[in-house]
């Protein structure tokens, strides 16, 4: 299955996938990015996210 992964190293926090899709992406109580747990993921609104990261570091992975 394709997930969408955050390279939290590289994430610079500015919330635009968390706006862009925020059925997967959330901010968590610490402060950083995190995916959801989905059965499956929305390839669409992701690819989205994708796009828009400013610093390029969200990325699918095979799981
Ligand atoms: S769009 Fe990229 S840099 Fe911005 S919060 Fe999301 S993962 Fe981090």
């Amino acid at each position: 299955m394709k997930v969408p992964v955050v390279e939290l190293s590289d994430c610079i926090l500015c919330e635009v996938c968390t706006e862009i899709c925020p059925e997967v992406f959330q901010m968590n109580a610490a402060g950083y990015v995190e995916v959801i747990d989905l059965d499956a993921y929305p390839v669409a609104e992701v690819d989205e996210a994708i796009k828009n990261c400013p610093v390029d570091c969200i990325f699918w992975e095979n799981k």
